[in-house]
């Protein structure tokens, strides 16, 4: 569902002549109904690699083919619709402060327009029920927990009904009750919603209680990757080996 071929991303660097070789020429298949891991340390490229994904981050070179498509020279017109059908999650939430939770959920589908107030409406009412906030519609982020609002954040990338979710460290900022919570909801509106998930984590117990794939990055480059068995049965990588004993 999602290709990427020989991405590599290069910021302009302060120093004369040198770039930041954020992303190493990455090459990564995704399919359909994975959950499929990030993990390396911090610097590793792992945002930049999955900012190419929505074309957030413009690759300098490479391909990125999303359900067939290859997006990677799609106009800005173009690419909004291609977004609608990936949601995006973070580990700050990125809630509008001065909008109540129902008015954050509604967001994406009044900046479609086309969509009737009632839909709106009833869209936001389902992805209410779902996350569990049916009691906090009218409550404003400043009244909320952390795990609250990650769950205002998980309803609004998902209204729009994509198929695809990013999560750039979504239970980083969470402690561990409130991530586990997280994660079996994650899980089950992946079930529900047969969504595919790309999940960055420096958290060992999120990738193993959640992710059926992983991939290992250092320095911009993917050095492993494969099923979960797979990769931390036999770490062939040093970094692989000290996350997993994170967790022994
Ligand atoms: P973390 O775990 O800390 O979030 P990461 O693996 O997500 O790290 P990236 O944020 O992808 O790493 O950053 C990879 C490299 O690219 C870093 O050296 C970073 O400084 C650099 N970088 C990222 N975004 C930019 C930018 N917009 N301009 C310049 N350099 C950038
Ligand atoms: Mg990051």
């Amino acid at each position: 569902i999602i290709e990427l071929k020989n991405i590599v991303k290069t910021f302009p660097s302060e120093k004369v002549g040198e770039g930041v070789h954020a992303v190493r020429d990455v090459s990564l298949t995704i399919e359909e109904g994975d959950i499929f891991g990030i993990i390396g340390y911090s610097g590793a490229g792992k945002s930049t690699l999955v900012r190419c994904i929505n074309l957030l981050e413009k690759p300098t070179s490479g391909e990125v083919i999303v359900e067939g498509k290859n997006i990677t020279a799609y106009s800005e017109v173009e690419l909004r619709a291609v977004r609608r059908r990936m949601g995006m999650i973070f580990q700050h939430f990125n809630l509008l402060n001065s909008a109540n939770v129902f008015e954050n959920i509604a967001a994406p589908l009044k900046n479609q327009g086309r969509i009737s107030g009632k839909e709106i409406r009833e869209r936001v009412e389902e992805m209410l029920r779902l996350t569990g906030l049916e009691d906090k519609a009218r409550a404003y982020p400043s009244q909320l927990s952390g795990g609250q609002k990650q769950r205002v954040a998980i309803a609004r990338a998902l209204v729009g009904r994509p198929r695809i979710l990013l999560c750039d460290e979504a239970t980083s900022a969470l402690d561990p009750n409130t991530t586990t919570q997280i994660i079996e909801l994650l899980r089950s509106l992946q079930e529900k919603l047969k969504l595919t998930v790309v999940m960055i984590t420096h958290q060992m117990e999120v990738v193993k209680s959640i992710c059926n794939k992983v991939a290992v990055m250092e320095e911009g480059k993917v050095i492993e990757e494969g099923s979960l068995v797979e990769v931390f049965s036999e770490p062939k990588s040093s970094i692989t080996k000290e996350f997993r004993e994170k967790t022994l």
